[in-house]
């Protein structure tokens, strides 16, 4: 609501998008103290192969206990922490308990191979990330080509040759570089040959549409077109927010190659995975 007294115009906030703010404005400052006192865990979600339901690797996904307002979602923070810059060194620390993670799984015979992680664009920016993810990598002892960082199509599409430098240099070391929630930007599609990478992962919204089997004829075509480009470009497809049998039914019928989502399982915590049963939810 604009309310206007004499010359002056001033704006009332409602009392709830104030609220709103001060919560925001409370997270954003106590962001680095939460990095400091351990307030971030991350969870795994797992990554399936459609062909034969074997688990691949696994997402990292951050969250926030925080003493208040319990666990908070990245939805919640992680615009915060780029706003603020606070996401370089939370991604290093993410990046880093990742590839511990990956590197235990690796002594057991069940756990995931390969480890995805996000990253974001102000860390693409920043330019220590090849150096922290060599250093990271050679520290934990884990060969670049089981990690895999996601980038979101809306941060490399339009990005320059400078700006892809580093993920170049990544990838020819053997690091895998997935395009993230592919399909929600407006991405030129003939724009994938210039990018480093070697995953689409298809965003949720056309997973949606697999949901009734057979699936939506019209979101059927779309995907069947994404896979046919991607298998040509020797990329592989990933298939996000798989939440039933129908979907992934249809999604694997189409050629994708992995899926993730709760139909397999919900993020959770590392150890779950290792002993993660999924001959029900694979038919
Ligand atoms: P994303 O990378 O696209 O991750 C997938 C999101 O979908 C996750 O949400 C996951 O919990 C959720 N999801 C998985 N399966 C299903 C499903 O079957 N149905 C539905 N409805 N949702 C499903 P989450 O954990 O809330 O993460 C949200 C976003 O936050 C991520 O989207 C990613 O962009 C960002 N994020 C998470 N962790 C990090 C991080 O460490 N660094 C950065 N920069 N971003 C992160
Ligand atoms: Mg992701
Ligand atoms: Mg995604
Ligand atoms: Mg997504």
């Amino acid at each position: 609501r604009a309310k206007s007294a004499g010359g002056n115009r001033f704006e009332l906030a409602d009392p709830e998008s104030d609220a709103r703010a001060i919560t925001r404005h409370a997270l954003t400052t106590a962001l680095p103290a939460a990095l400091e006192r351990g307030e971030f865990f991350i969870e795994y979600q797992p990554l399936v192969h459609l062909g034969d339901g074997s688990v691949r690797g696994a997402e990292a996904l951050v969250r926030w206990a925080h003493p208040q307002h319990g666990v908070l979602g990245p939805d919640r923070f992680i615009p915060l922490a780029e706003h603020t810059g606070l996401i370089v060194p939370l991604g290093r620390w993410v990046l880093e308990g990742a590839v511990r993670q990956a590197r235990r799984w690796q002594g057991t015979d069940t756990g995931p191979v390969r480890i995805n992680v996000n990253v974001s664009p102000m860390q693409l920016h920043h330019p220590g990330l090849v150096a922290d993810t060599v250093d990271i990598l050679e520290r934990e002892g884990l060969e670049p080509g089981a990690l895999c960082l996601e980038l979101t199509e809306s941060a490399l599409i339009g990005a320059d040759d400078d700006l892809l430098k580093p993920l170049r240099r990544l990838a020819e070391m053997g690091v895998d570089i997935a395009l993230d929630d592919f399909g929600t930007g407006y991405s030129n599609l003939a724009n994938l040959r210039r990018l480093p990478v070697s995953v689409l992962k298809l965003d949720r919204s056309f997973t949606r549409g697999m949901q009734q089997y057979p699936a939506d004829p019209v979101d059927r075509k779309i995907v069947e077109g994404i896979v046919a480009l991607a298998h040509s470009l020797d990329l592989s497809v990933t298939v996000e927010g798989v939440e039933t049998g129908a979907q992934a039914d249809a999604l694997r019928e189409l050629g994708c190659d992995t899926a993730q989502g709760w139909f397999y399982a919900r993020p959770g915590p590392p150890d779950r995975l290792h002993t993660l049963d999924l001959a029900d939810a694979v038919g």
